[in-house]
């Protein structure tokens, strides 16, 4: 716009607004100043305003008599009495026009905004600018409508109704999931609040909640990539938006998590909405790379019937889930009373279990293992034992253990486990009992920078051969396929420690991994061998895999062994270590202890046939 047209908009736009020209005299106005000869038009501005700045009515002075345009600095800020009143006041910036004249963009002072009836002004009067004016918004404002002088001549209404349309469309897209489409976590949490507020003020409103968690996803996205977890979770999604019912919002929450809302339906028809749902994941997906199958587990949870606000409905929920993911036989489950106990107890637990190493509380127990051959006692295997004082018991490592591995405290435990080993086995060599020990490592504790370093500090400190020193793993710390795991495997078969696969047989064995790992025995779990006699397929596997562990020149012990008949079979295969309750139960080192010390020579019981008598004497 050329100047003049620009000033007349501002003058338009802004009632405060006035110019003067090259003389300090008023030659134009905004709407707030009365017209004609009532008007300051025309008069010289020391005769209509008084600055309230000493400075600045110098300002408006040398101007006045030079002509001259006040420096930068000067026109920043102008305060103007009117009316004679102090507490009616202007506020502006005097902005210099090129014919030489000065413009004053002005608003009135925050201090009236609670005095407008005494102005007979409006709010509305403000309107222009949207906001009321205060002392930090004033440059902005001067800014906005320098710059945006288009904006002026527009019909404001018009500006804020696409204003209002844009902050629409960024919600939308703010709300949504990129992947899916489904309603993102933001989206959640807003429909969270709402229902919260509804749920205070309308006592008996139902909602429902379905989370919903894909089963073994990791192992897609690590195995295949992310761009084919991708295209898994956008065909889940829409299988998701296919199938919810008119009352369900489905959300994808982020990962593989998904959640579905229910308002406005009763128990039974959510639960079989919900039901539909978690059975219609289950299936085969094609992607560009490969098919795959995917099933999924569900936790369901309703307000108010398990919950009293949302915040609850969602925990309960997530029990649910993650009781669903721990069973094989059941997709979805609903949160019940117990289940809600057992968490509460679960939680107490993790709580004291991160406590129990600093406050002593945690020991170790020996579970001898013999040569099946010979009868000679092989070794042991360190046990961690949790004496919890609440529960006036031992808690058993099949419970705590999961939990400490949830909870990312299993390192702290195995690493006591593994120091009080190394003690141990200082102390029975001391007298003569040489006994090689066996130490139980979570995937958790495998995947920690500096294990071998740990490790290395401990064999130091209690001067032990790795060679004496057996780690036990299981199959899931390999199928992680993580790389720290890689690296510290290999170091700790660098620095000559053995290596055992625990509970060989009871996961998702794989054979290629045996090749490939640095690893000495395999430990066949107890599920391969309980009712041995009566399982022919049985005998032929355990069999198959001894002789599979000699091809491979790895060690075999054989687990859990309760029966006379299933030491008989393991023995007439022979060339294996046995451990078992029929032979020894795990027991404290001060136990063992009288065993160890009369077992001759160094602690080894003399070879013998093996029957339940002779190894009984083990505990
Ligand atoms: P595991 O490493 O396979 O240890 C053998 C488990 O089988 C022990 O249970 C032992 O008492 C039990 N067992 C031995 N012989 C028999 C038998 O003839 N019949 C039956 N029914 N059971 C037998 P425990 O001590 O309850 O430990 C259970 C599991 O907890 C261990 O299985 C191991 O996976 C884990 N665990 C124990 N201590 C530690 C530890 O220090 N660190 C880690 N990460 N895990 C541990
Ligand atoms: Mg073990
Ligand atoms: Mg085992």
């Amino acid at each position: 716009l050329p100047e003049c047209s620009l000033s007349r908009s501002l003058l338009d736009a802004c009632p405060y607004a006035f110019t003067l020209d090259g003389q300090a005299r008023i030659t134009a106005t905004g709407a707030y100043f009365p017209p004609g000869p009532d008007g300051p038009v025309g008069k010289e501005f020391c005769q209509v305003f008084s600055p309230r700045d000493r400075e600045m009515n110098e300002v408006i002075a040398a101007f006045a008599r030079s002509g001259e345009p006040p420096s930068p600095t000067a026109h920043k800020r102008l305060e103007i009495d009117l009316n004679g009143s102090d507490d009616i006041v202007l506020i502006g910036s005097l902005l210099p026009l090129s014919d030489g004249g000065l413009l004053f963009l002005g608003t009135l002072s925050p201090s009236l905004i609670g005095n407008l009836d005494k102005l007979k002004l409006t709010l509305s009067d403000f309107a222009p600018f949207d906001v009321l004016p205060d002392f930090a918004m004033m440059a902005q404002i001067n800014h906005a409508v320098l710059v945006d002088t288009q904006m002026l001549n527009k019909d404001l209404s018009e500006a804020r109704d696409h204003a209002v349309q844009a902050r629409r469309e960024i919600e939308i897209v703010a709300m949504r999931d990129d992947l899916t489409g489904l309603g993102n976590r933001a989206a959640f949490q807003r429909m969270a609040n709402e229902i919260s507020a509804s749920v205070s003020a309308v006592s008996d409103s139902q909602v429902h909640m379905l989370l919903v968690d894909l089963n073994r996803f990791k192992p897609i996205n690590d195995h295949f990539g992310h761009h084919v977890g991708d295209q898994l979770l956008t065909q889940i999604g829409q299988k998701l938006t296919d199938h919810v019912c008119e009352n369900g919002h489905a959300f994808r929450l982020g990962g593989d998590e998904f959640a579905v809302l229910y308002r406005g339906i009763d128990y039974p028809s959510a639960f079989e909405n919900a039901s539909a749902l978690v059975r219609s994941v289950n299936g085969t997906y094609a992607t560009n790379e490969t098919t795959l199958v995917a099933s999924a587990s569900g936790g369901f949870a309703s307000l108010p019937r398990d919950a009293d606000d949302f915040t609850s409905l969602y925990k309960a929920a997530d029990i649910a889930l993650y009781s669903a993911k721990k069973t094989t036989d059941a997709a979805l489950i609903c949160v019940s009373r117990s289940l809600i106990q057992e968490a509460v107890e679960r939680d107490q637990l993790e709580t004291e279990l991160g406590m129990a190493v600093d406050i002593g509380q945690l020991s170790n127990a020996y579970q001898l293992q013999f040569d099946i051959d010979t009868g000679l006692i092989a070794g042991a295997e360190a046990l961690a034992r949790w004496h919890n004082p609440r529960r006036g018991a031992q808690v058993p490592p099949a419970e705590f253990i999961p939990i400490a591995e949830s909870a990312c405290i299993v390192p702290q435990i195995d690493l006591f486990v593994l120091e009080e080993a190394m003690r141990q086995s200082s102390l029975w060599r001391s007298q003569n009992i040489a006994l090689p020990v066996s130490v139980n490592l979570s995937p958790v504790t495998l995947e920690m920078p500096g294990l071998t370093g740990r490790i290395l500090q401990f064999l130091d400190k209690q001067a032990v051969d790795p060679s004496a020193i057996e780690f036990e793993i299981t199959e899931n710390a390999i199928i992680r396929d993580c790389e720290a795991v890689k690296a510290n495997l290999s170091h700790m078969d660098r620095l000559g420690l053995n290596i055992a696969i625990d509970d060989f047989g009871a996961g998702q064995t794989s054979l290629s991994h045996l090749a490939a790992l640095p690893v000495t025995r395999l430990k066949l779990d107890r599920c391969l061998i309980t009712d041995i006699g009566s399982s022919e397929r049985k005998q032929h596997v355990v069999r198959s895999l001894i002789e599979l562990a000699g091809d491979l020149d790895l060690k075999v012990t054989v687990e859990g062994i309760e029966t006379q008949a299933e030491a008989d079979f393991i023995q007439a295969i022979g060339g294996v270590t046995a451990q078992g309750f029929l032979f020894a139960r795990p027991k404290s080192a001060p136990e063992l202890d009288p065993y160890l010390l009369a077992a001759a020579p160094h602690g080894r019981k003399p070879a013998a046939n093996i029957t339940s008598d002779r190894f009984q004497a083990a505990g």
